[in-house]
């Protein structure tokens, strides 16, 4: 395996140097040093991955709410993702191996299997020629000694056999959880961003020769940011996931909910018009203004949350970026429109 990035040593005064620069960094954006934000953050300073610094950069000049959920949401998209991967690589590596195992196995035991043909073959041959009693004892010994050979031999790949699969059982589970973390978000079981990726751009390849439509909705919860400040990041991380919950409740089983990041949400619509979609959207935003929030250490009664909704549909052309951009630029709209709304995508012209 190859060595990862972070392993790699730098030298000592740089390290110092991006060290500093890396706690100033966080103490810009009052961003307390822990493990996962230093970490951002020195890679950060240091200017080792350009997409991250472009992200990052982005983030500094769009908004003023650089904090510890996005160095973490971050460090989930662009960091952790590989690591998982790397894991799930080596357990594919190992299944891989396993199976050449048994294959060799397998293989041996055929070899085997044939050498005692050839012995019957032979000692019936003997016997059809009529044989003398010493003969015939040394028939009988080379049949024993080759039943035994045999025997064992069946023995060892009916152990060799079971143990592989055993070990294959195990691989598979973890094969299957490390998929599972992959692909889903933690805190509301929700697809998340990379699953979501990889489900737009086969959804918009398959576009490309079918006719059927398909919509995409992107949510954000209102003013959260002051939600989290009244109520605490504990009671804003349940919020999160109420929402999620509700998400996957109202959307049908070919729509794919995701997690896009902090307190944004998207939903794949597979086979879904504009129209439907506004429709799906209208279900979900009504269920979301309608949930009842309650603090369980006082019973206290929280205000209510609200979502803003951007929607947008493929059109022939468009491109995995095109149409989260358009969906994008609906929640935008809004936004600016007072919040607690859904809008429909604007088509350009020249569409
Ligand atoms: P707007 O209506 O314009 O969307 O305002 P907003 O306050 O929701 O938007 P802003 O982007 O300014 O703030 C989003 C906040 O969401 C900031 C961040 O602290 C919070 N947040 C992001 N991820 C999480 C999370 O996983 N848990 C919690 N509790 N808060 C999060
Ligand atoms: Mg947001
Ligand atoms: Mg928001």
């Amino acid at each position: 395996m190859q060595t990862p990035n972070c392993l790699k040593l730098d030298k000592a005064e740089d390290a110092r140097e991006w060290h500093t620069k890396a706690i100033e960094f966080l103490d810009r954006s009052n961003i307390p040093a822990i493990p996962v934000c230093y970490h951002m953050a020195y890679m950060y300073v240091s200017q080792r991955n350009q997409k991250l610094t472009h992200i990052i950069d982005t983030q500094l000049k769009t908004s003023d709410s650089l904090d510890s959920h996005f160095l973490l949401h971050l460090f989930e998209s662009q960091c952790m993702d590989n690591t998982e991967s790397d894991r799930l690589d080596e357990h594919l590596a190992d299944l891989h191996g396993l199976l050449y195992k048994v294959l060799e196995g397998v293989t041996n035991s055929c070899d085997h299997t044939e050498h005692f043909n050839e012995t019957l073959l032979q000692q019936t041959r003997a016997l059809d020629a009529n044989p003398s009693l010493k003969d015939l004892q040394g028939i009988a010994n080379t049949l024993l000694e080759a039943t035994t050979e045999a025997m064992q031999s069946n023995r060892l790949m009916r152990d060799h056999l079971q143990s592989a699969e055993q070990h294959s059982l195990t691989l598979q589970s973890e094969v299957k959880k490390l998929r599972d973390e992959i692909s889903i978000d933690a805190l509301t079981g929700l697809f998340n961003r990379r699953a979501l990726n990889k489900r737009m751009q086969e959804l918009v390849e398959e576009q490309s020769d079918a006719e059927t439509p398909f919509s995409i909705l992107m949510l954000d919860i209102d003013h959260f940011k002051q939600f989290n400040d009244n109520f605490g990041h504990m009671i804003g991380d349940e919020v999160i996931r109420r929402v999620g919950l509700i998400m996957k409740d109202a959307v049908g089983g070919e729509a794919f909910p995701a997690r896009f990041g902090g307190e944004e949400f998207t939903v794949l619509l597979p086979t879904t018009d504009i129209d439907n979609a506004l429709t799906v959207a209208e279900s979900i935003h009504q269920s979301i203004g309608n949930m009842v929030l309650v603090k369980r250490s006082t019973k206290e009664k929280l205000p209510s949350i609200s979502v803003s909704v951007g929607a947008a549909s493929f059109h022939h052309g468009d491109s995995f970026e095109t149409l989260l951009e358009r969906a994008d630029q609906a929640l935008y709209q809004a936004k600016e429109e007072g919040r607690n709304r859904i809008v429909s995508e604007t088509i350009n012209a020249n569409m």
